[in-house]
């Protein structure tokens, strides 16, 4: 099966294929679609054997549960039992957003949507095209990330074509994705609400809104034996095809640190990647150099994240450094992503350098 790509713009909706595609999705076939956060491969929430479909084409272990969206909220009563008030805030402030919830499930909601949970991650997309499509499908859309189960998530149509092209039915080409990372997941499961995967809203905005927020101790202690409370955390993911080293330290530090790194890299015979940002591109003497985006403006390195671990996937590179990104605002996302990407591998730039 190829799948069958169409193409449209937030501003210029085609209804007709997004019809076709919301009963594709009602008849329990699989669409990926963009939202605001990374695309999605959508089924129906509320089908099973939809819900397997999304696993197989994948590749993703059945313990690692879907996000449920929906495009307004009358939605929600149907698939969760309750909405706790701190929930009903977030959801007030944030919806529709990159912010996804963890509630308790209805009976409607099937144990194969759920990875076989009795909580329901539920998220409310502001993307047009997916509020859309997700109401021609009936209210309901499972949707993970559109990529191969352990791939960086796609950011343009093409990255779910290279990953998912023979294995569903149609593509929604509405191009380049906004915020370039996954949503921000908070689990309202216990007393104080819990971030299970940071994300565009930080734990200061929660902080903000809520009062008493927690990071799941799992995502903090990276190499303890406390494992991340969202089953989708504990695997590798986001991984490019290469090696890849974060060096962290003082700008000048790291510079000169990958400069080394890549040089002894490549007299290994390695092909090697780097990852920059505008400020420092130009200073890096070895290696497939590319910019990530600015640290000035850090949605910038959030945006292109993906898309750089993919392209360095297009030429080959067998070993990539990348500096550090701890920006102020979306740093705790950023390099959740990156050092899952990279299996937590870190060199300290100045250490390195006293080498
Ligand atoms: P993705 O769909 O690729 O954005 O990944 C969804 C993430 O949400 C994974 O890390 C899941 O483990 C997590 N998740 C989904 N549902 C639940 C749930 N009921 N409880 C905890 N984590 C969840
Ligand atoms: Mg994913």
């Amino acid at each position: 099966m190829k799948a069958e790509i169409v193409h449209m713009t937030a501003e210029n909706i085609d209804k007709e294929s997004l019809k076709r595609a919301g009963r594709i999705l009602q008849e329990g076939g699989l669409v990926a679609f963009p939202t605001e956060t990374v695309y999605g491969l959508g089924g129906n929430a509320l089908d099973f054997k939809a819900s397997k479909k999304i696993y197989a084409a994948k590749g993703r272990p059945s313990d690692n549960p879907l996000i449920v969206h929906i495009a307004d909220m009358e939605s929600l009563p149907k698939i969760v039992k309750e909405l706790p008030p701190k929930a009903k805030i977030l959801a007030e402030k944030f919806w529709p957003g990159p912010l996804t919830m963890i509630l308790p499930k209805s009976d409607a909601v099937p144990l194969e949507t759920t990875g076989g949970l009795n909580t329901v991650a539920v998220r409310f997309p502001s993307d047009p095209i997916a509020q859309s499509l997700i109401r021609y499908a009936g209210g309901y859309v499972a949707a993970p990330s559109a990529n191969t189960s352990g791939r960086p998530s796609p950011t343009l149509a093409e990255h779910v074509e290279e990953d998912l092209g023979d294995a569903i039915d149609m593509i929604i080409d509405g191009g380049q994705v906004g915020i370039g990372l996954e949503s921000t997941i908070v689990d309202f499961t216990e007393d104080v609400p819990v971030v299970l995967r940071p994300g565009y809203i930080s734990l200061e905005m929660l902080r903000e809104v809520l009062g008493e927020v927690r990071m799941d101790k799992g995502l903090l202690k990276t190499d303890s034996k406390i494992h991340p409370k969202a089953p989708g955390m504990k695997y590798r993911h986001y991984a490019p095809k290469a090696e890849l080293s974060i060096v962290e330290g003082e700008s000048g530090e790291v510079v000169a640190a990958i400069n080394r790194l890549a040089k002894e890299a490549k007299a290994k015979g390695e092909t090697v990647g780097i990852i920059a940002t505008d400020e420092t591109a130009e200073q890096y003497t070895a290696g497939l150099v590319k910019s990530i985006g600015k640290r000035e403006e850090e949605e910038t390195i959030a945006h292109h994240l993906y898309e750089v671990l993919r392209e360095f996937d297009k030429y080959q590179v067998s070993a990539i450094y990348s500096e550090a990104f701890y920006t102020p605002r979306m740093g705790q996302a950023i390099m959740n992503r990156l050092l899952k990407a990279a299996g937590h591998k870190i060199i300290k730039a100045q250490e390195e350098n006293e080498k």
